[in-house]
């Protein structure tokens, strides 16, 4: 028999209840059992689900209140020292990993693989000692038993928990892998012993370069687990394993995971290669997005490899946990009920697997109506007018290399441009948005109940950017922006504009701990039925002599933050966006607006897990910049905003965007980020950030003056902006007029220390 299997449930709940427990109980709302209560009922609740939508393989141990990695980092023993009195209970010691607190700072966040989802990274030292320190898979397990439910724990894999740990000493994590493995062997006893038929043991990293440390790790690694446990499977995802294939289909483990929506290339080598015993499970459901799974494209995969391996060595599952995706579509009371039938969420995907095995074993009629469902939307979405515009197919085939290039040079631009603003040297701006205080969010919400017409919300918010205007006049920055307070967020702004994109009500993925998204739908083709952000840049630019920065949000961070169309190329649905934008910064020329920022905050984010594909990657997406940035004359200038913490090794795409200036965040890391720029001999102009925003510490003038000597240490003063690192929107006014004084003051005394010759010319 083919079985179903799932590999991870999203925690959050339908209507984020795990998030409004978790932030309840840091509020002081409730206490620890209330909290624990909320946990304890979405589990079961998600399991029951589960076991009813007919997976016979259900995980356990998914859950987590704030991160699996993190949890894992506690039950290994490998609790940093400074927590150690941190925190009243082990529950509080854990959140105040996560997010520190009044006197010890947190430990770091960063993205898992590709994902928009973010783990606390384990922080070891060379003299790290791990030791068993709860039993939290096996307790999770108990609890599903318990409910009559026989599940599958899941472990983050020591090869995985190790590349993905930092140590502060310089040393390398893997190194440890000798002194973990007992920790997990320790701990696949005591499931083993309580009576756990199998593990999933996730191994994420399969899908990336592999160091030779890394791949000695694994072969050593699993034959020390397989003396304890061979019911493991090893769930690889986020991409083809290729040249790990060997590797992994040589672990001496019971099953293997392979994400074959990423990795459609590798199920026949797969299959080839797969030793006698080893048992497949096949990731043909899209786990990390909406589309509804083509069920009988994804039938002929099970089928071949139920023709080579035999039903019972082959499992069908979701592509990756499903952690990546919102709970029920059923939900969706908003969406149209076509665009409905194109896709599923996280339960709808159970259905999908279960599908799929119930089909392999007995035939597709015993599957009739869902595999009925899933043909009549590809077939429909194939034929879709909604999807498929013949004006934007034909403009994107129209679009020539000249247009992804600016007319004039950089040098013959800065020239022109100079001579137009007739800034002072050294000039200061901000990012774009100004605090979104409690009055911008309660008139937005109450214009969309309806309950403030559309006139008088158009008003408070040109109120509000008066007075955004007044108070960056008051305190004398050189370019100016309006504020961003008609914006919710820099992407659903301009999605909720553009024709191809869809929202969702209820779609929320979680981001960290209990930050959720709401990413948009691209469903089809994107075209710009008309300006979206001239009417306020215009406006702005009326309301003060000084020159105002038009500002938006650029092709490939739109693409980045939004659940993509996966019937075409990811480059293709970014080029479309990227001549939407252009459209855009062409009409803000026009309307008289001489600075524009194209924010790509997500550029570096895009990157894919394998080295040798970043290039391509690399190309497509700095093209699509320029193509939206290039439609405007050489006395119009370009920005770009990012912030992000690595540069050096895409500094020369950076480079390829060919922006006039960008801004970047650079004042945590004391402007060592900036290396990067110098040492590539960077040619444009930069603003590398002179304060935290992120913090709502109001540094002194001095401090950012220090860092302004140290960025004209190694930047012409011609090429220097100054400015915060990011947008102040989650920031108070009083903090932010402080700062941006006593940034404005910094400039001030900079430039009057500057020689002569630049002051001069
Ligand atoms: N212009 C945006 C803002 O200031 C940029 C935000 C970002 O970089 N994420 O809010
Ligand atoms: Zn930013």
């Amino acid at each position: 028999m083919v079985k179903a299997a799932n590999l991870g449930f999203p925690r959050v709940g339908a209507h984020r209840e795990l998030k409004k427990a978790v932030e309840a109980y840091w509020r002081g709302d409730g206490d620890a059992a209330a909290l624990q209560q909320t946990a304890r009922a979405l589990r079961a609740r998600h399991w029951r689900l589960q076991a009813d939508a007919g997976i016979t393989i259900v995980p356990s141990n998914d859950f987590s209140l704030y991160d699996h990695v993190l949890d894992a980092t506690v039950t290994f023993g490998a609790v940093p020292a400074r927590f150690a009195g941190a925190g009243a209970s082990a529950l509080d010691r854990k959140f105040a990993m996560a997010r520190g607190t009044g006197d010890v700072p947190a430990m770091e966040m960063t993205k898992w693989f590709d994902t928009n989802y973010h783990y606390i990274v384990p922080e070891l030292d060379a003299d790290q000692q791990f030791a068993l320190a709860d039993e939290a898979p096996l307790d999770a397990w108990r609890e599903a038993k318990a409910l009559g439910i026989e599940t599958r724990p899941v472990l983050v894999g020591p090869v995985t928990f190790l590349s993905l740990a930092k140590a502060k000493d310089g040393s390398a994590p893997i190194a440890l892998i000798d002194r973990l493995l007992p920790v997990y062997r320790a701990l696949l006893a005591k499931l083993a012993a309580a009576g756990v038929a199998a593990v999933q043991i996730d191994e994420p990293i399969l899908a990336t370069d592999l160091s030779a440390a890394q791949r000695d790790a694994f072969a050593h690694a699993y034959r020390a687990l397989a003396a304890e446990n061979r019911a493991i499977t090893v769930a690889a995802y986020f991409g083809a394993l290729g040249d790990n294939l060997p590797l992994a289909l040589g672990l001496p483990v019971q099953g293997l995971h392979l994400d074959l929506v990423r990795g459609a290339d590798d199920l026949e080598p797969a299959l080839a290669g797969a030793p006698d015993g080893l048992t497949l499970s096949l990731g043909l459901v899209e786990g990390r997005n909406i589309w509804r799974t083509d069920l009988t494209r994804a039938l002929a995969q099970v089928e071949r490899a139920v023709a080579r391996l035999d039903a019972d060595r082959v499992v069908v599952a979701p592509s990756c946990s499903l952690l990546h995706c919102p709970v029920d579509l059923a939900h969706e009371t908003d969406l149209d009920a076509e665009l409905k039938s194109w896709l599923a969420f996280a339960t709808q995907k159970l259905d999908e697997v279960a599908a799929l095995a119930q089909a392999a074993g007995q035939g597709r009629a015993a599957a009739a109506a869902a595999f009925d469902a899933s043909d009549a939307a590809a077939a429909a979405r194939t034929g879709s007018p909604r999807v498929h515009r013949d004006a934007v197919q034909a403009r994107l085939a129209a679009v020539d290399a000249g247009m992804s290039r600016r007319s004039t040079p950089f040098a013959a631009r800065r020239k022109a441009q100079a001579q137009a603003f007739e800034l002072p040297p050294l000039p200061t701006t901000t990012i774009g948005s100004f605090p979104q205080t409690a009055d911008v969010r309660k008139a937005r919400a109450a214009h969309r109940r309806g309950e403030l017409g559309d006139a008088e919300y158009q008003a408070f918010l040109e109120r509000k950017t008066d007075d955004c205007i007044r108070r960056q006049e008051d305190i004398g920055i050189d370019v100016l922006v309006h504020g961003e307070f008609e914006r919710n967020d820099m992407v659903e702004y301009f999605g909720e504009q553009l024709d191809g994109f869809a929202f969702t009500r209820n779609g929320w993925v979680q981001s960290y701990g209990s930050r959720c998204v709401k990413p948009p739908v691209i469903f089809g083709d994107v075209a710009r039925p008309q300006p979206m952000t001239v009417r306020w840049s215009a406006y702005a630019q009326s309301r003060t002599e000084k020159l105002m920065k038009g500002m938006l949000t650029g092709p490939v961070t739109i693409l980045q933050w939004s659940f993509v169309r996966d019937d075409q190329p990811r480059a293709d649905t970014c080029r479309q966006i990227a001549l939407a934008i252009r459209d855009e910064v062409v009409d803000l020329e026009a309307a008289g607006i001489r600075l524009i920022q194209i924010d790509e905050p997500a550029l570096r984010e895009g990157l894919p897990l394998r080295h040798r594909a970043w290039q391509a990657y690399l190309d497509w997406a700095t093209e699509c910049f320029r193509l939206s940035a290039s439609g405007v004359r050489d006395e119009t200038q370009i920005h770009t905003h990012m912030c992000y913490s690595e540069f050096n090794d895409i500094i020369a795409s950076i480079a390829a965007l060919d922006a006039d200036v960008i801004s970047i965040e650079t004042s945590r890391s004391d402007m060592e980020l900036l290396d990067a720029f110098t040492r590539f001999n960077y040619p444009a102009e930069i603003g590398p950030g002179v304060y935290d925003i992120h913090s709502p510490r109001v540094p002194d003038q001095a401090e950012m003056g220090a860092l302004i000597d140290k960025a004209l240490q190694v930047l012409k003063p011609e090429q220097l902006w100054i400015n915060p690192d990011c947008g102040l929107k989650t920031r108070d006014w009083p903090e932010v007029e402080a700062a941006l004084r006593r940034m404005t003051a910094a400039a001030q005394e900079a430039r009057a220390r500057l020689p002569q010759r630049v002051a001069a010319e």
